[in-house]
């Protein structure tokens, strides 16, 4: 009944203005238009003088010159870059802020595949290729930042009691995570690839700074932290450049450098694992400076085999996908740190891992166990 009225309205309504149609309405037409016409004219002449936003353009470069404060801090707030590439097998989109935002990203980007051709199983001159290749057999000279992750990761393999462990790589190959087509592998295949995964193989020299596995078929996979360390290495070149304000997303490892450009902390959602959208979150939203915030999540690079999810983190014991959470979260002033506790304290599940969280200053992390419930470690922020 409502709706026919309404409809009977607008007909009459419309007809009204078809009779009414003459010279004088035609005028009024014809003002219209020239006025909306010197209204686009205004708005591009605005918009090339820098005071209105470009709607069709990610980077705002607004010169950096002018003379009083109140117009560089305005300035300096609208100097925003944004880029995305894929590297590291993953999407990483930095955001800057500043004068030099275009180039600090670009080096920036430069620094994270730098990065990946030292610590990629997958670039075969890389350092971590050359000690796999090399397993069973010599010592292997790497590059000190090289040496230096692998030290990081024995000691939360360590911290861990194992649960984070580098020579994992024989069980992610045999569940053909990393091609284009994961599979359940047969179990005497998974047997034989479990039985090679043993932290406590790698023989690390520190005068040398050298890098042996002990038995042939072992492999290092810095799969879970790599990207830490990348993201640290991008903060730090933006820093060089002169970037006081900036957000590296790489798939769920973020790095916040400073605040946003007007002071006020960076906002990061932590994405649901069972959400339906990459941008549906959970629990508090974090406010940091100067911090990382990185996810291990069962839904970064899973398949499904009927109602089961087998996903890309396992647990060294059993080989098998780990079972204990949805997802884990580490706030950590270094992105390796963030990183490696992430994936170590996802194999652990809530109980163990906000008791390894507990033994680390500096940290907070939040897990989502495997019945989506939410545990959180004491100083997380929001809580
Ligand atoms: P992340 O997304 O940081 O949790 O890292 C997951 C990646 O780390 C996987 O794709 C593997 O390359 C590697 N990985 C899987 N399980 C483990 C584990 N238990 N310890 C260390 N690295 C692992
Ligand atoms: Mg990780």
């Amino acid at each position: 009944m409502r709706e026919n009225g309404r409809g009977v309205r607008f007909a009459l309504k419309w007809e009204y203005g078809r009779r009414r149609r003459g010279k004088g309405h035609r005028r009024l037409i014809l003002l219209v238009i020239l006025l909306l016409a010197a209204l686009v004219v205004a708005a591009y002449v605005l918009m090339r003088s820098g005071m209105l936003p470009q709607p069709w353009s990610a980077t705002r470069a607004v010169p950096g010159e002018g003379g009083d404060k109140a117009a560089e801090a305005r300035t300096s707030q609208q100097d925003e870059y944004v880029e995305s590439q894929f590297l590291m097998n993953t999407y990483v989109s930095i955001r800057a802020f500043g004068a030099g935002a275009q180039a600090a990203v670009g080096a920036a980007f430069d620094e994270m595949r730098r990065v990946e051709g030292l610590m990629s199983r997958f670039v075969p001159t890389s350092d971590i290729s050359r000690v796999n290749q090399a397993a069973g057999a010599d010592p292997v000279r790497v590059s000190d930042e090289t040496f230096m992750l692998l030290e990081k990761a024995q000691e939360c393999s360590q911290l861990s009691g194992g649960a984070f462990d580098i020579t994992i790589g024989p069980v992610v190959d045999a569940w053909g995570f990393g091609t284009d087509s994961p599979h359940v592998p047969d179990q005497g295949a998974l047997a034989k690839a479990t039985a090679l995964v043993n932290f406590r193989a790698v023989g690390l020299d520190p005068v040398a700074k050298t890098a042996r596995l002990a038995v042939p078929g072992m492999s290092i996979d810095l799969g879970g932290i790599a990207k830490g360390y990348a993201g640290d290495r991008a903060a730090a070149v933006l820093r060089e450049h002169g970037v006081e304000h900036a957000l590296i997303d790489a798939g769920g490892n973020i790095v916040a450098v400073g605040t946003r450009p007007d002071g006020s902390p960076w906002h990061i959602g932590i994405r649901d694992p069972r959400g339906t959208s990459p941008t549906d979150t959970i629990g508090p939203v974090v406010e940091v400076r100067d911090r990382a915030v990185v996810t291990s999540g069962d839904y970064e690079r899973f398949f499904m085999e009927g109602r089961r999810r087998y996903h890309h983190i396992f647990d060294p014991k059993t080989g098998m996908p780990a079972t204990r959470a949805e997802s884990a979260t580490v706030i950590a002033r270094d992105s390796l740190d963030a990183d490696m506790l992430s994936t170590a304290i996802f194999v652990l599940g809530p109980v163990e891992g906000m008791k390894m969280l507990e033994r680390l200053d500096g940290v907070a992390g939040m897990v989502v166990g495997a019945d989506g419930k939410m545990t959180f470690s004491p100083g997380y922020p929001g809580r």
